[in-house]
């Protein structure tokens, strides 16, 4: 049973003392994660465990205890992301290209990066950045990558008085007549509009 409570998903889960704990709970996260078919990665408090495991199945299933992030690139990318908390939700993220995990149940560091000709090395990469921010009570909308309004050009009535511009010399006219003095390239509109 997958958790899709937003304030339980704000939860920040509590490190783990005992691996065999971790493992037991990893085991458990990695047969819910087969279960939903097209996941590829769940996080402890995802089903209710508030504790810091979480497990990644990318290339390899691959379980995390205690992981934390301790270097991460300045570079990120915009990656589309879903979430098994919000199965109807797919959205535009910013992650870093690269990162080091350090995790209790893993000798030495784990290095994930995006920087790839294998677009696994990218999911794989993102995945674990997805998940461990659940750990730390973060979800995917923390991360969006939100775009500035697109503001179309506005468009002109003929009789619309407009401020056209050569540089030197400043004119108001009626957009008909300013129109091709525009489009010959030699006057622009000026930021300065008025309508009278
Ligand atoms: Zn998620």
């Amino acid at each position: 049973m997958i958790i899709t409570e937003v304030s339980k998903l704000q939860t920040i889960c509590e490190s783990l003392s005992s691996i065999e704990e971790g493992e037991e709970i990893g085991a458990q996260l990695l047969k819910e994660l087969t279960e939903t078919k097209s996941g590829i990665g769940l996080a402890a408090n995802q089903i209710g465990i508030n504790k810091r495991v979480c497990v990644v199945n990318v290339k390899e299933p691959m379980v995390l205890i205690n992981p934390k992030i301790v270097e991460k690139s300045e570079e990120q990318f915009i990656f589309p992301e879903g979430c098994l908390s919000f199965p109807d939700k797919k959205i535009r993220t910013q992650r870093h290209v690269s990162i080091v995990v350090e995790a209790d149940n893993h000798e030495g560091q784990l290095s994930f990066s995006a920087d790839s000709d294998d677009i696994n090395d990218a999911f794989e990469c993102v995945c674990v950045q997805h998940e461990i921010d659940h750990l730390d009570g973060f979800t995917m909308f923390d991360r969006q990558y939100i775009v500035e309004p697109y503001r179309a050009p506005k468009s002109y009535g003929r009789n619309e008085k407009v401020t056209i511009t050569d540089g030197d010399e400043t004119k108001i006219m009626k957009y008909k007549k300013a129109q091709p003095l525009i489009e010959s390239g030699a006057w622009e509109l000026s930021e300065i509009q008025i309508n009278v």
